[in-house]
């Protein structure tokens, strides 16, 4: 189901500083124009879009999301958005203000981020205070009935935890519970918070165990480590396009600002401030249909390495968003980076950029 839903991160602003962070922080501050949203949000009516996602940074930090929100229900498309919870009260009130009933009615649920089955672990990751603010959130909207999804990243620190956070969810009655694997940044290596690639699967396989054993909702979100060679995630079957605070439509926001590599990378597809909505959806076509093309040479030519099975990361080492790893030789990331990251790159002009 193509288009069925656009995600956009509105903001690239973010009021904390995760250890575990894939976004850029170098990059200058700022976020998505209402205008441009109003207009891809009108064009995106000719493809029956339904549904509306929102990340970032943190995106009830864009200066005015309140007008945002009220664009997604003027344009009666329902929306959910991810958030840290650090706000949560604030946007709160702005979501319930009695003038504008469809900001709640529109409302499908929300997705906090949670890095641990205590205070100690996730605020080690997330920051003091944090883990508070996320309990809070959390007994606010189960009072109102709000759908509420917890997405766990796991990590070095919290890797003993993964039981302990699923029986956490299942205790303040989440809906469901997303486990992702970490995507590796010279900050998470140097805070010695990246597994290794058997740890990957080792993590998988507990949470497999976990979805039979608990009631409660339990899946690994993308990235984990798929048997088909040809996997073609929701984002490759253009399910869900992804917009960055920019205004770019970019291949997903998995590997979309990604720390420490090129901001103007072959995953961003067309600039939205310049091109329609049908041009950069072409656009998008006609990139997926390169990098389908690339994956089906490196298969003719059994070229896949054992880890490009996890699909996210082979993605960030075909769009070259994560070189620098050749800083950390000894690692088994890098050491596989190392011996294929030059093999493959689409070379394309992307729409609504300069030809260099
Ligand atoms: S992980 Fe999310 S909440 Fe944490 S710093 Fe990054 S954007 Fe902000
Ligand atoms: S990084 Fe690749 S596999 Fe992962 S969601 Fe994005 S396009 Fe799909």
């Amino acid at each position: 189901m193509s288009f069925y839903e656009m995600s956009f991160e509105l903001t690239n602003k973010c009021n904390l500083n995760c250890l575990h962070c894939l976004r850029d922080k170098s990059d200058m501050r700022s976020s998505i124009s209402t205008g441009l949203f109003d207009s891809i949000l009108k064009q995106a009516k000719a493809y029956s879009l339904q549904h509306v996602a929102f990340t970032g940074g943190e995106p009830t930090l864009h200066p005015q999301f309140d007008r945002i929100v009220d664009t997604v229900v003027a344009y009666d498309y329902t929306y959910h958005f991810v958030t840290n919870a650090w706000n949560f009260l604030s946007v709160w009130k702005m979501l319930n203000d009695p003038a504008h009933p469809g900001r709640m009615h529109k409302l499908s649920g929300i997705s906090i981020s949670l890095d641990g089955a205590n205070e100690t672990t996730h605020d080690f990751i997330r920051g003091k205070g944090s883990f508070k603010k996320i309990l809070q959130a959390i007994s606010i909207l189960r009072v109102k009935g709000v759908d509420i999804s917890v997405q766990i990243t796991v990590n070095k620190k919290n890797f003993g935890e993964i039981e302990q956070m699923a029986m956490l969810a299942s205790e303040l009655g989440l809906k469901r519970l997303f486990y992702a694997h970490l995507e590796p940044t010279t900050l998470a290596f140097a805070q010695d918070l990246v597994l290794s690639p058997q740890q990957y699967r080792e993590a998988e396989a507990r949470v497999e165990k976990l979805k039979k054993a608990m009631k409660i909702e339990i899946n690994f979100s993308l990235g984990h480590h798929e048997q088909l060679p040809f996997f073609q995630c929701r984002a490759l079957t253009m399910y869900s396009p992804n917009i960055d605070y920019k205004g770019r439509l970019s291949f997903c926001c998995q590997i979309s600002g990604y720390r420490d590599a090129d901001d103007e990378g072959l995953d961003v597809v067309a600039d939205l401030n310049t091109v329609s909505l049908f041009d950069a959806h072409k656009a998008w076509a006609d990139a997926i249909h390169t990098f389908n093309l690339d994956k089906i040479e490196l298969i003719k030519n059994n070229q896949l390495t054992e880890l490009d099975a996890f699909s996210c990361y082979y993605c960030s080492k075909y769009f070259g968003k994560i070189d620098w790893m050749e800083k950390f030789p000894d690692n088994p990331w890098a050491q596989d980076v190392l011996k294929t990251r030059h093999t493959h790159r689409m070379k394309r002009h992307v729409p609504g950029r300069k030809k260099p």
